[in-house]
């Protein structure tokens, strides 16, 4: 398995993630691509992989859904291995790495009605806005699973 830089920037290699691989399949009038390895990617940038699924979706404009027995994400229409990796590279830039020191090292801190992003790294520390709909996915996740642990507690 390849694995490359999550920061793009240079004396950052410890920050590494699996490489994203892809396929392309043929399906005689369409064709649908396969993000082979999401979960993995998403492990290493600790991030719930659903938000990304749903991100290649919104991005691309196309449908997305992860097959759970596969553990593959399927898109409906041809994108190549390119596109996908330019894809995570912009949600990572955007959503990943810290706005002030560029390291891979956000919380995301969810209240009830909103959601701050802290630096592990350097203490900065921002409200986000919910109106943007990675931040409201993430919040919405996580309002769901404090949810559950409470029922389940
Ligand atoms: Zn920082």
């Amino acid at each position: 398995m390849n694995t490359v830089n999550i920061s793009n920037k240079e004396g950052y290699e410890r920050y590494q993630m699996p490489e994203l691989e892809s396929r392309v399949k043929n399906l005689g009038k369409y064709n649908n691509s396969y993000i082979e390895n999401l979960p993995r990617v998403a492990q290493a940038l600790h991030l719930n992989y659903e938000v990304l699924v749903k991100y290649f979706g919104w991005t691309l404009n196309t449908q997305s859904k992860f097959d759970k027995k596969t553990e593959e994400v399927q898109l409906k229409g041809e994108f190549t291995n390119d596109i996908l990796k330019e894809t995570l590279r912009k949600f990572i830039d955007k959503y990943v790495l810290c706005p002030k020191c560029s390291l891979p090292e956000l919380d995301f801190q969810c209240k009830k009605k909103t959601m701050r992003i802290k630096c592990r790294a350097c203490g900065h520390s921002e409200i986000c806005e919910l109106t943007d709909r990675v931040y409201k996915s993430i919040h919405q996740e996580d309002v769901i699973s404090t949810k559950d642990k409470k029922t389940k507690a």
